[in-house]
């Protein structure tokens, strides 16, 4: 069941296509700070419940991140391993066909689980505007503004960033810290990378196989070419090789989980030996096992904060900016506000996430009373 409140959703659009069996929605949570912005998941059995879930998380990142975006989100049921690629674009350009009374107008289309910068190249064509969706490829031009697409790595810059302001808030040194990475993927991998360029101590990564762990330090360098050479990190020697759910819990000052929801949980939060865990990946944490780490000492940027570099990214894109654009803005959007958040946590004396939320919250309702007055 959809949860409504003062903030939203504003709007739920169902949409069915005889013709393909393309069934689809899009929510658009809030606008008052702009169109909706949220990627499309294409899954067997994405719900509307769970995107208006997705979507209200996209009205808080973008507020956090002081983007001039709401927060929407889309679904496509399909099960993308058991269709071709051919049924997908049809999928795809029905899809994006019957959303025209709402995109690009009030919702702007991105990729999520099961969508890619092709995706959104053929989202866009079948739309008819090159506004319609982000993350498209860089050949995708109109005019001088191009497609950026997500593969750059932005995620995973924006998360090295609030890494380093967490740190210094913390009084360390990158330099002296070791850390461990769940998930070695588009936001994982470059997270790693980018940290271990500040002189950080990479110890553990995993994938969906397993993880691999050695104290003394795993070379970046090394580790990406034996996962692109054999397909998963445990193969990267010398390392012990953990189960890919030992992460959470390995010795290492900070964590990143960069892969699935839930990594740290009821049974495990105690066991998890980081003082700073910064969230790469979407709720990697419930919000009462986050309270209960923050009362043991253990500083969490919220997932919010933290990974907004690929929506920064869409903005870029959105307003015709280049590639060169994107990088120097997340990381004076990310150092900013995840600075913000954590002098608003000491002064207030409220977790990390209750400290983005007032911040996130107070712009919303700002945007909504200006609107109002107009
Ligand atoms: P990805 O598919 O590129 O990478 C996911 C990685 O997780 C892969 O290396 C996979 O092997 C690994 N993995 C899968 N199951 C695992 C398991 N049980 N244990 C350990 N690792 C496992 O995905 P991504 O784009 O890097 O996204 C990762 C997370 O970050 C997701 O929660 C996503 O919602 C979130 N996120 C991504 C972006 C982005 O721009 N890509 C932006 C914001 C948030």
């Amino acid at each position: 069941m959809v949860e409504y409140d003062k903030f939203g959703p504003e709007k739920i659009l169902s949409v069915y296509d005889a013709k393909t069996g393309m069934r689809g929605f899009v929510v658009i949570d809030n606008t008052s700070l702009g169109p909706a912005k949220g990627g499309i998941r294409m899954t067997g059995d994405v719900t509307i419940d769970e995107v208006a879930k997705l979507a209200r998380a996209m009205t808080w990142k973008c507020a956090i991140a002081e983007l001039p975006f709401g927060g929407g989100k889309s679904g496509i049921i399909a099960d993308t391993h058991k269709i071709d690629d051919a049924k997908k674009q049809e999928l795809i350009t029905a899809f994006a066909a019957a959303v025209r009374p709402v995109c690009p107008s009030l919702y702007v289309a991105a990729p999520d689980i099961g969508t890619t910068k092709r995706e959104m190249e053929t989202f866009a064509k079948s739309n008819g505007s090159n506004k319609s969706c982000t993350g498209k490829p860089k050949t995708m031009c109109e005019g001088t503004a191009c497609g950026i697409p997500h593969e750059l790595g932005s995620t995973g810059w924006g998360v090295h960033h609030a890494t380093l302001v967490a740190l210094k808030h913390q009084k360390r040194d990158p330099k002296k810290i070791t850390f461990a990475v769940d998930g070695f993927g588009n936001v994982g991998s470059f997270a790693a990378k980018y940290l271990s360029e500040n002189g950080a101590k990479l110890v553990a990564v995993s994938d969906s196989k397993g993880c691999v762990y050695n104290p003394d330090g795993i070379s970046f360098k090394d580790l990406n070419a034996v996962k692109k050479k054999t397909g998963s990190v445990i193969n990267y020697k010398p390392g012990n090789v953990l189960k890919s759910s030992d992460t959470p819990t390995v010795a290492c000052d900070v964590f990143i989980p960069a892969a699935k929801a839930d990594v740290i949980h009821a049974k495990n939060w105690k066991d998890v030996k980081a003082t700073l865990i910064v969230e790469g990946a979407n709720i990697p944490i419930a919000h009462d096992i986050e309270v209960e780490l923050h009362k043991k000492g253990v500083l969490i940027i919220p997932d919010f904060v933290a990974n907004a570099g690929g929506v920064i990214s869409s903005y870029v894109e959105y307003i015709g900016g280049s590639e060169d654009d994107v990088f120097p803005l997340i990381e004076k959007k990310i150092v900013r506000n995840t600075q913000l958040v954590l002098d608003t946590m000491t002064k207030k004396k409220i977790p990390p996430r209750d400290a983005a939320m007032q911040i996130a919250i107070e712009r919303v309702k700002k945007a909504k009373k200006s609107n109002n007055r107009r």
